[in-house]
């Protein structure tokens, strides 16, 4: 694979910054309802404008009024090649100004940050995308692979009127991409001066939402009662919430560990990695969750009155499931939740995984080494979810590569969906310059 020769990219990484500031002050909030939603649209019409500029035409698409999404596509030198997805959304969680050191919807660039909600989730990515194809279409540079953009509504509620839409609405949007790189990995967590590890998110878990319901004898709060639904539901809300299930290593999180181990120079028992991750600071939370199937008690529902003991009781729980387990995690939850209480999903999603291995991640590998000569790529699990859910009903391989190289004291799991979130405006330049070099050798 030939290196491409490091371009300038000055225009790309000088008005970098600014990209994002402007689409942070496009107020995306994503509230999981449409009458409440709907600064998409102006932010997909704002990115349409910033292509236009440079001569890149793009189709905005509508799920719902005001949910839009924009779909363009970069044509590569070389038609042999399968077209590579590169995605992002538009949309932010909500963030309460209060609790704020600026305003969440400032975009302030201050002491080399730029501030604001979704300035790592993900409006950092889509910047540095915009910033670098603009200044491609300025220099004449193409990549040898058709890229197709795609800036997505309501990743945030689940991708059902962006992502999950697109994909079930216009495939042909996506005709011929193999592969995929979005969010949620390709930052970095630094061992020593000398390095780095870059984690390139391989595989997701999948999401299981459910609704549990005991049922009892309801009756008078003041008798003798041995049929209680609150208690029932509780006893099982209570077991699930406190026991840890078994630790299981699927291979990006084996690989994940692996290179803990050689990097700190540690011994890891795969049957206690906890003890080891904690090196990793706040992001051992996030990495922590992807070594197991999980089950988070998150609401309560029973009963109206104090002395009226209720027919029923219901609790909702965030159930997660790694690659491949999801039989094994059904069997786990009948053990736990017990006799009499009534299960039903209120959201299911697949669990994906990809292998790190290939030309595209040789790319990806080769990219962060040459612009950091401390970088150790590494795959893991993302806990969470993604839009990368929905494109890989359509083949593709998907991959989380947002790369920024991040100060070591940087608290960065914790600026998810967090309070002052923001982003380095260093590690966007740091980013647009490994995707230059990644998607002109992919
Ligand atoms: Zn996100």
């Amino acid at each position: 694979m030939a290196e491409p020769i490091a371009a300038p990219l000055d225009a790309a990484q000088g008005e970098v910054a600014e990209l994002l500031s402007d689409l942070i002050r496009i107020d995306t909030t994503n509230t999981g309802d449409t009458s409440t939603s709907a600064g998409e649209r102006a932010a997909a019409e704002w990115v349409a404008c910033k292509l236009a500029d440079v001569g890149i035409e793009s189709q905005i698409c509508e799920s719902e009024p005001g949910r839009a999404s924009l779909v363009a596509r970069i044509e590569g030198t070389d038609p042999s090649r399968p077209a590579l997805l590169v995605h992002g959304h538009l949309d932010v969680v909500p963030a309460d100004p209060a609790e704020w050191s600026v305003h969440p919807f400032s975009g302030e660039d201050r002491d080399g940050y730029i501030w604001g909600r979704g300035a790592v989730d993900m409006k950092d990515m889509d910047a540095m995308v915009l910033a670098l194809v603009r200044d491609w279409a300025r220099t004449g540079v193409r990549p040898p692979r058709d890229i197709v953009l795609a800036y997505v509504a309501d990743e945030e509620a689940g991708g059902k009127l962006g992502a999950r839409w697109l994909v079930d609405e216009h495939p042909d949007l996506f005709e011929g991409c193999t592969e995929a790189i979005s969010e949620v990995g390709g930052f970095s967590i630094t061992v020593r001066d000398d390095l780095r590890l870059y984690l390139v998110q391989t595989a997701e878990k999948g999401l299981a939402w459910m609704r549990l319901t005991a049922g009892g004898k309801p009756g008078h709060g003041s008798f003798v009662h041995d049929d209680n639904a609150v208690t029932r539901l509780c006893e099982a809300v209570a077991r699930l919430g406190s026991t840890r299930l078994p630790t299981v290593l699927t291979p990006p999180m084996r690989q994940f560990l692996d290179a803990v181990s050689e990097a700190y120079g540690i011994e890891i028992d795969p049957d206690e990695p906890e003890e080891a991750l904690a090196r990793l600071g706040g992001i051992s939370r996030m990495i922590g969750a992807a070594l197991r199937n999980t089950a988070n008690p998150t609401m309560l529902d029973a009963g109206y009155k104090a002395n009226v003991i209720p027919g029923t009781a219901s609790a909702t729980v965030d159930g997660r499931f790694l690659y491949g387990q999801q039989e094994e995690f059904e069997r786990q939850l009948a053990g736990l939740i017990g006799e009499g209480i009534q299960r039903e999903w209120l959201v299911h999603d697949q669990a994906v995984e990809t292998t790190f291995d290939g030309p595209l991640v040789d790319s990806m590998v080769a990219a962060l080494k040459a612009e950091d000569d401390g970088a150790r790529p590494v795959p893991f699990t993302m806990s969470g979810g993604t839009d990368a859910k929905s494109f890989e009903r359509l083949g593709m391989r998907c991959f989380g590569f947002s790369p920024l190289r991040l100060p070591p004291d940087l608290d960065f799991a914790s600026l998810f969906h967090g309070i002052d979130e923001r982003v380095p405006i260093e590690s966007l330049q740091f980013g647009i310059r490994v995707l230059d070099r990644f998607l002109r050798s992919a």
